[in-house]
């Protein structure tokens, strides 16, 4: 009481009995802990296991098989009645923990995923705490996401008016890029009437090579996949040029109406990056929406060693890309950047009379997040990010990703070295495809590819290059270094003479 400001004291001496609690009420009914102090010193506990389990992570395996045992744990009934914290903490650090896929390993190499950071971590922690909604409203969460947002334009060459925000990640990211370039092709009856109304067909335009994600956001924006044109590579996995224009031209003499272009800046089979500028070109030309799925390689525009491969990029009108892989920004955190925020607003703003705007009070600050995609309810993504780039700076963060292209270039070299392997594809990024010289190449190397896996050294993944099974080694993780190329090169020599002695 002693503390209380005067108007305070005032309120609660006049405030009805009813309305107001006094600091001796006790609530029986809160989540809040009796003893605030046993909840700090649990908390201090769970901190300083996650802080070993980053600092000693190399002592692990990469990832280990799961005993049904600890399955077993997860197929539990509903709990009724309530159990200690420092009982869940324990089966966390036992059943969870050792059994996550270790993507936060050195060895990790498979597919593309982040490392994540201590102090993505630690802002995790600050961001659940504050529970804050990014929706909308007048807060300053919201302007730390508009922050990051005006850092992205910055680092991507966009204009200041840009609009963006954070989503789940780049399949997120390319629906919404893909809504708004549908709005764009078909004005804005296509939010009342829908597509078919409009008497148009839409055709999309991407690689061979492109992300998956692409295709089954062509098929929920309701376009159905068969909208989506794939244009065949050339031998460095870009998209070819003239096959994108004589498929374009095709589809207009047939009465297609063609309105979006994806890129790719960053393939996730190889690595490998479109003529970004030749496809701005061709999209202009042809008044063409240009999409970027920039997932991972966007982010190289941080390293100024990358950034002139990305040549193009400036000129897209939608990038969609993800903080959590070579950003190293923990899960998850995919952003899509617009470059035409009036599109982009006119495409999901929704009036509705409890979400009022006002231009003072809690609800100011409009336009929210809200209005530029489907998520009403949002969390912090932005203070994950805003931290990782504050605390590491984007000369550092540009410089893992550097690093991580030269471990690449360092593995192609060992795999050109050693006569028992054979390289795939060529080595554009951070990408390594290889694999174990043998007969039936195939099953062998898909049966090395789980030795691996299984063995906790090195986890690279699996994937199909010309019908060859490829063992394919993605460095993203800041943790990997040339000694864990060494051991994947090693175990790879190991398994594979073991595999074909059989
Ligand atoms: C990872 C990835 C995606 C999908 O991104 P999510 O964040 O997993 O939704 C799309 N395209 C490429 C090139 C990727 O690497």
């Amino acid at each position: 009481m002693y503390n209380c400001p005067t108007q305070y004291l005032i309120l609660l001496i006049c405030a009805p009995h009813s309305a107001m609690s006094t600091p001796s009420d006790t609530q029986p009914d809160t989540l809040d802990p009796e003893d605030w102090n046993a909840l700090r010193a649990q908390g201090h506990r769970m901190l300083d296991d996650m802080f070993d389990y980053l600092a000693q992570i190399r002592s692990r395996p990469v990832w280990q098989p799961i005993p049904d045992t600890v399955s077993a744990q997860f197929r539990q009934p509903l709990p009724q009645q309530p159990s200690d914290i420092a009982a869940a903490h324990q089966t966390f650090m036992q059943t969870i923990l050792p059994y996550a896929i270790g993507n936060a390993h050195p060895g990790f190499m498979g597919w593309v995923h982040g490392g994540g950071t201590p102090v993505g971590m630690l802002a995790e922690m600050l961001a659940a705490g504050l529970n804050a909604n990014l929706g909308g409203r007048d807060q300053i969460p919201v302007e730390v996401e508009r922050q990051v947002l005006r850092w992205v334009c910055e680092l991507f060459g966009f204009p200041e008016n840009a609009s963006g925000l954070f989503v789940t990640g780049t399949s997120m990211a390319t629906l919404i890029a893909l809504l708004v370039a549908r709005h764009a092709a078909l004005g804005a009856e296509v939010r009342t009437q829908g597509i078919a109304a409009s008497g148009k067909r839409l055709t999309a335009y991407t690689s061979t090579n492109a992300h998956g994600s692409i295709a089954k956001m062509i098929d929920v924006a309701g376009l159905g996949t068969d909208a989506l044109r794939m244009i065949p590579v050339n031998a460095h996995y870009q998209m070819d040029i003239d096959a994108l224009e004589q498929t374009i031209a095709a589809d207009r003499a047939q009465g297609y109406t063609p309105f979006f272009i994806a890129a790719t800046a960053g393939s996730v089979n190889t690595g490998a990056i479109d003529p970004l500028a030749a496809m701005a070109d061709s999209a202009r030309r042809q008044g063409l929406w240009f999409h970027v799925d920039g997932a991972y390689g966007a982010l190289a525009m941080l390293s100024p060693e990358i950034a002139p491969r990305l040549a193009g990029l400036e000129r897209a009108d939608s990038i969609a890309f993800d903080f959590h892989k070579w950003g190293q920004v923990p899960y998850d955190a995919g952003f899509i950047l617009i470059r035409d925020s009036r599109q982009h607003f006119d495409t999901f703003a929704s009036p509705a009379a409890y979400l009022r705007r006002e231009t003072q009070g809690m609800a100011g600050g409009s336009p929210w997040p809200c209005d530029f995609g489907p998520d009403l309810s949002r969390g912090f993504r932005a203070l994950k990010t805003w931290f990782t780039l504050q605390v590491y700076g984007a000369e550092k963060l540009g410089k893992v990703i550097a690093h991580t292209c030269e471990l690449a270039r360092y593995l192609e070299q060992r795999i050109a070295q050693t006569p028992e392997l054979e390289l795939l594809a060529p080595v554009s990024l951070n990408i390594v495809c290889f694999r174990y010289r043998c007969s039936d190449a195939n099953r062998v190397n898909a049966e090395i590819v789980i030795a691996l896996q299984e063995s906790g050294i090195a986890a690279p993944s699996a994937t199909t290059l010309d019908g060859k099974l490829a063992i394919r080694a993605a460095i993203v993780n800041h943790r990997t270094n040339k000694g864990d190329i060494d051991a994947l090169i090693r175990a790879t020599l190991d398994f594979g003479g073991a595999k074909i002695a059989t």
